[in-house]
C-alpha cells in the first residue's frame, strides 16, 4: 500500500459504493490480495442508480475521443477474462451501427478513432444501410458506420460478476448499509455507517450519483439527470439480436437516440442520450413513465424504427451523472492519498468498469494508474477546496 508503516486497521481498502465501478474495484483489489470492505446504500445489484436495466453497449471505435481507445482494448480483455473465470455469459457480440451527417460528432468522431488505432469499422450509405439492416430506416443524407466487434454487456450480471469474485477472494461486501461520513489522516481512513464504525489504510469513492455528497469537499460540478429507457414491442425478426440486429445509435439535428435488440424476442431497447431532467434531490426521483418520457421516443420509433410498437412493454428509469465535458474523473484526493475516488460517467462509462476498477487499485496501492485516465482528474475544474471529514 502507498501508507507506510504498521497499522491496526481491520481492512486495506474500503470501497464506498459497489454498483458498476465499485465493485470492479472490489475485484481488482481482492484479486491483488488485499482485505476489502465493500458498501452499498442499497441492496446489492440494485435498480436506484446507474447499473441496472439489463444491458450496455460496449464499443471500440469511440467518438467521444481516440484516447479512450487503449482503455477499451483492455476494457474487453478484462470483460473476457471476468466472463471467463465467472462462467457467465457477460457480452454478446451485435456489432454497432451508427448513423449520422458525416461532419457530425458521431460518424466523424468514430471514424477519427477508427483511423488513429487501426479499428474494422465498416461505411455505408444510408441506402447501403438499410438493405444491410432492414429494421431501421436511415435519412437519405446520413453517413452510416458499422463497428462488429462492438455489443452488449449484460449489466446486472457483470455486477454480481465482479462482486462474487471479490467475495470469492475474501473480500466482504455489504449491502444496504449507507455510508454516513468519512476522515482520513493520509495513513488511514475511518468510515461510518448508521451500524458500525470501520478503519482501514486506504478508501475507494465509487458512489455514483452520489458522489458530490461523499466528496463534498470537491464541490465537483457534476449534474444528475434522469434517464427514461423503454423496451417497445415488434413482431419483426430484423429487430432480433440473432437474426444479425446489432445495436444502434443516432445522431439527429434534435437529439442522440440509441438502443439494444431485446433478448426476449419481442421488444427492443429505446432511450435517449441527450437531454434528461435535472435531479436535484436524490431521494425524489421520479422512476414512474410519463407521456413527456414517452413522445421523443415515440417520434423517433415512427421515423427510424417503423414497425416497433409505441407504448412500451417494460421500462426503467436510471441516472446519469454528468461532468461539464463529459469526460470521467478519475484521481486520488488533492489533500488525500490514501483516498481514490472515480465520478462523472456522465452516460458513458459502464463498459470500463474493470479498467476503472484496475485504475483505481492502482491509485490507492502505487498512487498512479498505469492506464491513461489522463483525461485531466477533477483538478481540470480548478478544484481545490479540501476538508478533513466529510459528512455524506
Ligand atoms: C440509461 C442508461 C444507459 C446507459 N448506457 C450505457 C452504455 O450503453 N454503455 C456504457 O458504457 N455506459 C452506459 N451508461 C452509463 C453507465 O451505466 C454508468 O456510467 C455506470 O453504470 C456508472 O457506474 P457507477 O459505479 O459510477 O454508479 P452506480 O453503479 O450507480 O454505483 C454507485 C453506487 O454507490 C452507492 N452509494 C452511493 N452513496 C453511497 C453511500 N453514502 N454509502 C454507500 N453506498 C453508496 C449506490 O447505491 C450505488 O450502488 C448508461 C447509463 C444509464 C443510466
Amino acid at each position: 500500500m502507498q501508507t507506510s508503516g504498521k497499522s491496526d486497521a481491520e481492512f486495506d481498502v474500503i470501497v464506498i459504493g459497489v454498483g458498476g465501478m465499485g465493485s470492479a474495484a472490489c475485484y481488482a483489489l481482492a484479486r491483488r490480495g488485499l482485505r476489502i470492505l465493500g458498501l452499498d446504500r442499497f441492496p446489492l445489484v440494485h435498480d436506484q442508480g446507474s447499473s441496472h436495466g439489463e444491458s450496455r453497449i460496449i464499443r471500440k471505435a469511440y467518438f467521444e475521443h481516440p484516447d479512450y481507445v487503449p482503455l477499451l482494448h483492455r476494457a474487453y480483455e478484462l470483460w473476457h477474462d471476468l466472463e471467463r473465470v465467472s462462467g457467465r455469459e457477460l457480452f454478446r457480440q451485435t456489432g454497432l451501427v451508427l448513423s449520422g451527417t458525416a461532419d457530425g460528432e458521431t460518424i466523424r468522431g468514430t471514424r477519427l478513432s477508427a483511423e488513429q488505432h487501426h479499428l474494422e469499422l465498416q461505411n455505408f450509405s444510408a441506402n447501403e444501410a438499410r438493405r444491410r439492416f432492414p429494421g431501421f430506416a436511415f435519412p437519405n443524407h446520413h453517413d452510416v458506420a458499422f463497428e462488429p466487434i462492438a455489443g452488449t454487456l449484460f449489466v446486472e450480471d457483470c455486477v454480481r460478476a465482479h462482486l462474487d469474485g471479490a467475495v470469492q477472494r475474501g473480500a466482504i461486501i455489504r449491502g444496504s448499509e449507507p455510508v454516513t461520513d468519512w476522515s482520513s489522516d493520509g495513513k488511514s481512513v475511518c468510515v461510518r455507517t448508521a451500524m458500525h464504525e470501520y478503519r482501514a489504510r486506504s478508501l475507494v469513492i465509487t458512489s455514483g450519483a452520489w458522489a458530490t455528497e461523499c466528496l463534498r469537499d470537491l464541490q465537483m460540478p457534476l449534474t444528475v439527470v434522469r434517464k427514461f429507457v423503454g423496451w417497445f414491442p415488434h413482431h419483426n425478426d430484423a429487430f432480433l439480436a440473432d437474426r444479425g440486429c446489432p445495436a444502434y445509435f443516432f445522431e439527429l439535428p434534435h437529439g442522440t437516440f440509441y438502443g439494444i435488440p431485446g433478448f426476449d424476442s419481442t421488444t427492443i431497447k429505446v432511450a435517449e442520450h441527450s437531454g434528461g431532467e435535472t435531479v436535484t434531490d436524490l431521494t425524489r426521483i421520479d422512476r414512474s413513465c410519463h407521456p413527456g418520457d414517452l413522445v421523443r421516443l415515440q417520434s423517433f420509433l415512427t421515423d427510424h424504427l417503423p414497425g416497433v410498437g409505441p407504448e412500451p412493454a417494460r421500462y426503467s428509469v436510471c441516472l446519469y451523472t454528468l461532468t461539464p465535458d463529459r469526460h470521467f474523473s478519475i484521481d486520488l484526493h488533492p489533500k488525500w492519498n490514501n483516498v481514490a475516488f472515480a465520478a462523472g460517467f456522465s452516460g458513458h462509462g459502464f463498459k470500463f468498469c474493470p479498467v476503472v476498477g484496475e485504475a483505481l487499485a492502482d491509485l490507492v496501492q502505487r498512487g498512479t494508474a498505469a492506464l491513461p485516465i489522463g483525461f485531466p482528474g477533477c483538478r481540470r475544474d480548478g478544484l481545490d477546496r479540501v476538508g478533513d471529514e466529510i459528512t455524506v
